[in-house]
């Protein structure tokens, strides 16, 4: 064939294709942009417990998060760092507002001074747009939590004295108009939460987790996982227009009532807890059987709920034979009750 039929052939073919084929022609839907943050890095160790640092935690399931994102189409993944490296929190909303991100996703993991609490919860911007899409995102990350049995601390804001948002991260990425959020999947010095993250693949879970409540939030498809998420229902609010503020008072009320005393047969005690938090709800109760010199572990309420019975069994050499109760709320205010005396 001379060369020239070859090229009119060539245009032929390329012409019936432009014809036939109009949507190759269309560009394609613009990706949607994530940027994961590995909290803390470098010289910032982030919380550290026994042998654990939490930077070296959040890389491990920020690279997890990454893979599994990766697997969804119509998605461009990226990361605030790569390494071991001190990124300011500055530098973590500009690498987003550089990349036009549609979101900032803060991956970190908790301790409390107190070593007692547990469970997980997600930090959001306190206003505007970028509040009611927090709470949609935040609420879609716990969702995937709970199936790991982990204690839903809930999706929360904290203002600054100044009245804006307390945490860095969340500040700087607002300001750049990025939707940033702060996971804290659980907290690492609290035996309750040890089982749930202690392992590389437990570390990666949660990152695999963090991917499938961000493709959710997208309504992202994957041919490779077999998932399609595209109109995924997510929990909607109203858009604040001045800031949501937490929780700044202790539960209103603590009170408990002794149901019946120590039985002969076995020794155990019924234990009536009662209280109320109207801003953030009651979260955890611990008692004392002793009149407050020593106490028990934090308990857990289900969201919601006001009142528990509780059965112990006070040990027989308890001078001090009075119950105290410490309820805790969403925001981990503390009210302790009266004490009642028990024979
Ligand atoms: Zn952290």
């Amino acid at each position: 064939m001379k060369i020239q039929k070859r090229i009119a052939v060539l245009m032929a073919a390329l012409c019936i294709f432009v014809t036939f084929y109009p949507p190759l022609m269309v560009k394609a839907e613009s990706p949607v942009i994530v940027m994961i943050d590995p909290g803390h890095g470098g010289s910032n160790m982030g919380g550290q417990f026994n042998t654990l640092d939490e930077k070296n935690l959040t890389m491990v399931t920020a690279l997890a998060m990454k893979e599994e994102l990766e697997k969804y189409e119509g998605v461009t993944v990226y990361m605030t760092r790569y390494s071991d490296a001190d990124v300011s929190l500055e530098q973590r909303a500009q690498a987003a507002a550089n990349v036009k991100a549609d979101y900032l996703i803060s991956l970190h993991y908790n301790m409390s001074a107190e070593h007692n609490l547990y469970g997980a919860e997600v930090w959001i911007p306190s206003v505007g747009t970028e509040y009611a899409k927090g709470y949609a995102l935040g609420n879609l990350m716990l969702d995937e939590f709970d199936t790991y049995g982990l204690f839903r601390r809930g999706v929360k804001t904290k203002v600054s004295s100044k009245g804006k948002d307390y945490y860095g991260v969340i500040r700087a990425s607002s300001e750049r108009g990025i939707p940033a959020v702060i996971v804290e999947h659980c907290h690492l010095d609290n035996p309750v939460d040890k089982p749930i993250y202690n392992s590389i693949e437990n570390l990666q879970k949660f990152g695999k987790s963090d991917a499938t409540a961000v493709a959710k939030y997208f309504g992202l498809r994957s041919d490779k996982l077999g998932v399609d998420y595209s109109g995924y229902p997510k929990q909607q609010t109203s858009v604040p227009t001045v800031a949501i503020l937490q929780d700044m008072t202790p539960p209103e009320r603590a009170v408990v009532t002794v149901t019946y005393n120590r039985r002969k047969e076995d020794g155990t005690l019924g234990m009536l807890i009662e209280g109320n938090d109207r801003e953030s709800g009651i979260f955890y109760y611990s008692y004392s059987l002793d009149g407050g010199v020593s106490w028990s572990a934090l308990y857990a309420l289900p969201y919601g709920t006001k009142s528990v019975t509780v059965e112990c069994k006070p040990a027989d050499n308890i001078v001090d034979k009075r119950i105290k109760v410490r309820l805790y709320n969403g925001y981990d205010g503390m009210t302790e009750s009266a004490p009642v005396s028990y024979t």
